[in-house]
């Protein structure tokens, strides 16, 4: 077009430079070439060679004829016949707080009481006498017998200084006797609204376990953590791990953050961070809206919770656990009050991402996305279920009628199977983790992990959705409810193209085409053609986001 007009123009000298600028102009900035391209696009055929400018695909094409598009400023990867995808994108990560389990005190490779009280005698040998020790990620249902701990298992290693352990979903803790003392929690303390502190049955005196709604009797906070630093150190692992995207817990503070790491040009992934819903007060008065922001930093959905965990047994059931018949979870909110809030939230045309867990809860779920669909309309905004584990027969099919977002955790499967069937017995789960039902029933599945509380490897989760067999035991044989197994081909699409759509993006990412966002993981195995095993030693080689490598492996 330029060159046109300058040619009307007939200034040989201008001509000249107006050339000159044309060719740089479609130049690229990076070339990919010699490799295997999946483009996530439906065509299923690898492209060899990818040109990028500005930040965005230019071209995809044989290598002979992006070479074309090289320049001598231009960054040349050949790749040697290395399989490239799309950046993964994670649809349900706590990012923050990720970060910030790299620093403390982590127990995920704790198996034993025992080994839980060695890490926490050796954490207080750093510390000044008395100061609390905080500690995250502890898991016992890997304990022997899977039996909760108590507050004896604790005093024993710390009689003076006040412990407290977050359970590795973050929605019980477990603390010793002093840390009870210094709360005021005895066993007078009546369980909160949405709570329970659990009692030894003998004495009626707090176990050592709080759950849910219970966890917030703690009055001691632990020491300031720095986010930014957490981020930044999660930033790192994400790069590592081939990760262009993530959908996040936030807040607004935690967005300032984001946006800053942008500005200084710091920020190696986009970031599509979701808010609560306990505030959509202040985010309508002063007008904070879900899109809004850039394709580097998004705010995403508002988060309310229906219910609890599984193994917490707060997650909020139909029917009472199979081995627990007098607990069937716990409702964060009265019925109507749930559904009010929710339209509250469709209504002002904000993204909802509704954690539901158990049947009911999601049965709930639905129903107040229907009732809200029904009152204002369909105005375009794609609700969420977050989490999605265990789903009544007859609610497979609302999650396409609604238009309504399956965003789940493969790994969540593979390391819970093994209580899944003790806790909802072997009928129910059939219903539980259903990815193939809920795909061949045209919902949109995106795929996180949940990070913390599940390692932030995309691997993993791909391994996850091929075999549902545990990574660490390999069981059992031939996977859980295998008829539920993806291909890697779907499961790559549920981590790439489904959180885009997720956010509304799926336009411009989530897939390789010319015109989207030039992010790119490229990879040292091909997973598609690779047995399932090898899918967790297969390495990120390169991580590219915006046209910007932002990780390369030595
Ligand atoms: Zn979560």
């Amino acid at each position: 077009m330029r060159r046109k007009v300058l040619l009307f123009l007939g200034v040989p000298l201008l001509l000249g430079l107006s050339f000159l600028q044309c060719r740089q102009k479609e130049s690229a900035d990076l070339v990919l070439l010699n490799g295997n391209i999946y483009a996530v696009d439906n065509s299923g055929i690898y492209i060899e060679a990818a040109a990028v400018r500005a930040g965005k695909i230019i071209a995809l094409g044989p290598t002979e004829t992006i070479r074309k598009q090289i320049a001598p400023s231009t960054r040349v990867i050949d790749l040697a016949g290395k399989l490239v995808l799309p950046g993964f994108i994670d649809a349900h990560c706590h990012f923050a707080s990720g970060g910030r389990s790299l620093a403390g005190l982590t127990l995920r490779e704790a198996k034993s009481v025992e080994a839980v009280q060695g890490l926490v005698a050796a954490k207080i040998k750093e510390l000044p006498e008395g100061a609390p020790v905080f500690g995250s990620e502890f898991d016992h249902t890997l304990f022997p017998g899977a039996k909760w701990p108590t507050k004896a298992d604790l005093d024993k290693v710390s009689p003076l200084n006040p412990v407290i352990l977050e359970r590795i979903d973050g929605h019980s803790l477990w603390v010793n006797s002093l840390a009870l003392r210094l709360s005021g929690i005895s066993g007078k303390t009546p369980n909160p609204f949405g709570g329970e502190i659990s009692r030894d049955p003998g004495t009626g005196e707090p176990s050592g376990i709080l759950k849910e709604a219970a966890t917030r009797l703690i009055r001691i906070q632990p020491p300031e953590s720095n986010t930014e630093e957490d981020i930044k150190r999660a930033l790192g692992l994400a790069a590592r791990l081939g990760l262009t995207g993530i959908h996040t817990s936030s807040t607004l503070e935690e967005l300032e953050i984001y946006r800053n790491l942008e500005r200084a040009g710091r920020l190696t992934l986009r970031v599509y961070a979701w808010l609560p819903i306990q505030e959509i007060d202040d985010y309508l008065i002063s007008n904070v809206k879900s899109g809004q922001g850039d394709e580097m930093v998004r705010i995403g959905f508002l988060k309310i919770f229906v219910d609890g965990t599984v193994s917490s047994s707060t997650a909020l059931l139909f029917e009472p656990f199979s081995d627990e018949p007098d607990k069937r979870g716990e409702a964060q909110y009265q019925e109507e009050e749930f559904y009010s809030l929710v339209g509250k939230a469709h209504r002002n045309g904000y993204q909802i991402g509704i954690h539901a867990i158990g049947d009911k809860g999601i049965h709930w779920a639905l129903n107040a996305i229907e009732k809200a669909q029904r009152e204002s309309g369909k105005n375009g905004t794609r609700h969420r279920l977050e989490h999605c584990s265990l789903i009544h027969p007859d609610d497979v099919k609302r999650f396409a009628e609604l238009g309504v977002i399956a965003s789940m955790q493969p790994t969540h499967c593979t390391t819970d199977l093994s209580y899944c069937e003790r806790r909802f017995g072997e009928e129910r789960c059939r219903g539980a983790y259903i990815w193939k039902t809920l795909a061949g029933g045209g919902a949109v599945l995106a795929f996180g992990t949940d990070w913390p509380v599940e390692p932030l490897d995309p691997m993993r989760g791909l391994y996850s959705c091929v075999t549902r067999q545990n990574i660490d035991s390999g069981d059992p044989p031939g996977g859980w409810f295998p008829e539920q197994r993806l291909s890697i081909r779907e499961a790559i699409k549920y981590y790439t193209h489904g959180p885009a759509y997720a956010s509304l993006e799926e336009s411009i990412k989530g897939s390789l085409r010319v015109g989207n966002l030039a992010d790119f993981v490229v990879l040292s195995d091909n997973l598609l053609e690779i047995e399932a095993p090898k899918i967790l030693t297969t390495k990120v080689f390169c991580t590219i986001v915006g046209g910007k490598i932002v990780f390369q492996s030595s």
